[in-house]
């Protein structure tokens, strides 16, 4: 059984057009040519509609989304933001969230995903498989090798050396503006982790020089301009470093950074006076290369998962700049690997011909229609927290 998405506009960062699309088997099966409906296939017409690549968060830490922002002023860097917020004299919210099961604090982070057009998130934390494999509301990578920092955590060369070369090895590193993150490239490379599959996160504090030598060196960057912004009052000339070295998008969680992507796009193109087709690059082709999942999602190529982001064009905006333009209430449709996720109601066919069990939710003032149990967890998280959620998701 096929879903023939018909004279809907597909958009992706390379191209613009509009052209039918079969999604068979999890997988975007065909795009363009003569596709008509086969007995048991379901037709989408969807005139006045844009298609992305369903989006790719590059950093995440998917258990702290409960968190409001923690801290109230600007930081010299991560460590010292650590230490001062979670020090004994922390606020009351923040224990009382750690209470909170670790896996609905993983869960609460993938509804936020999803519910701003997020497919793929890489969760910057241990793979909890129990949670994350099956009935998670959004792709989590799953092959990676981590480390926090080279200030917290494991040895940083023990957790590279496990790592395997063909997946990548996310580190935060010069999360900051001092003297203390700006040895840190040096660091990383003295202990043999500054190779080509390492992904840096944040990269703050780095010089010029040390950015042009990561460039010859490692994978790509993760951009967290929100956070940065928030904990240091600046980030990096995305500008200059995007010339160099290439280049993902991500929110970071909310302890520090916006409450969901589509904010985090915003953001990014002003900012880093990016263009909408540049932060799109970010998050979908640039990310899915970068994290080593471009065999499987990131662009919307026949072969590649059907990870499908679908919103209503504007004739006042560009299909790029469209995207930067909504909130999650103007989302129409969200396909992980050709089903769908979350949607408007009208919907309702789609997910009940691919045997979604979906519940209703209101986003703002739209309902709309979600794989089950986020209403539950919004419940049973507010009891726990005696009613005061210090971040919404509905
Ligand atoms: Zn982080």
């Amino acid at each position: 059984m096929a879903i023939i998405i018909d004279e809907a506009t597909l958009v992706t960062p390379e191209r613009v057009l509009i052209a039918p699309l079969r999604i068979l088997n999890a997988l975007v099966d065909q795009i363009g040519g003569w596709l008509r409906p086969d007995q048991g296939d379901i037709l989408l017409r969807l005139p006045g509609h844009l298609i992305f690549p369903g989006l790719i968060n590059a950093h995440d830490h998917l258990e702290c989304n409960l968190f409001p922002r923690l801290g109230n002023r600007t930081y010299s860097n991560a460590y010292e933001w650590g230490k001062e917020t979670f020090s004994r004299q922390r606020e009351p919210v923040i224990d009382a969230i750690l209470r909170v099961p670790m896996h609905k604090r993983l869960l609460w982070g993938g509804y936020k995903n999803l519910l701003s057009g997020v497919t793929t998130v890489a969760h910057h934390g241990i793979y909890v498989a129990r949670t994350l494999d099956h009935g998670f509301p959004v792709r989590v990578l799953r092959d990676y090798g981590w480390s926090h920092s080279l200030g917290l955590g494991e040895n940083v060369r023990r957790a590279y050396l496990r790592t395997i070369p063909d997946h990548p090895f996310l580190i935060h590193l010069a999360e900051g503006v001092d003297d203390v993150v700006a040895k840190e490239l040096r660091l990383l490379d003295m202990m043999g982790a500054m190779r080509s599959n390492t992904v840096v996160v944040h990269g703050l504090g780095l010089s010029n020089s040390d950015i042009a030598l990561l460039s010859r060196r490692v994978s790509g960057l993760i951009w967290c301009p929100s956070s940065n912004l928030f904990l240091f009052g600046k980030t990096l000339d995305i500008g200059r470093v995007k010339r160099q070295i290439k280049v993902a998008l991500g929110t970071d969680a909310t302890m520090t950074g916006v409450p969901n992507m589509l904010s985090e796009l915003r953001a990014a193109t002003e900012i880093g006076a990016l263009s909408a087709y540049e932060v799109l690059k970010m998050v979908t082709s640039s990310a899915a290369e970068i994290l080593r999942i471009a065999g499987l999602t990131g662009r919307m190529r026949e072969g590649l998962a059907a990870d499908l982001l679908v919103i209503r064009e504007n004739a006042a905006s560009s299909p790029h700049q469209r995207l930067l333009d909504i909130n999650r209430e103007d989302i129409r449709l969200v396909f992980r690997a050709g089903v769908p996720c979350f949607g408007d109601e009208d919907f309702q066919d789609l997910f009940e011909f691919c045997g979604v069990d979906f519940e209703r939710i209101q986003v703002g003032d739209t309902d709309k229609l979600i794989v089950r149990g986020l209403n539950e967890l919004v419940e049973t998280v507010s009891d726990m927290l005696g009613g005061a959620l210090p971040q919404r998701l509905i």
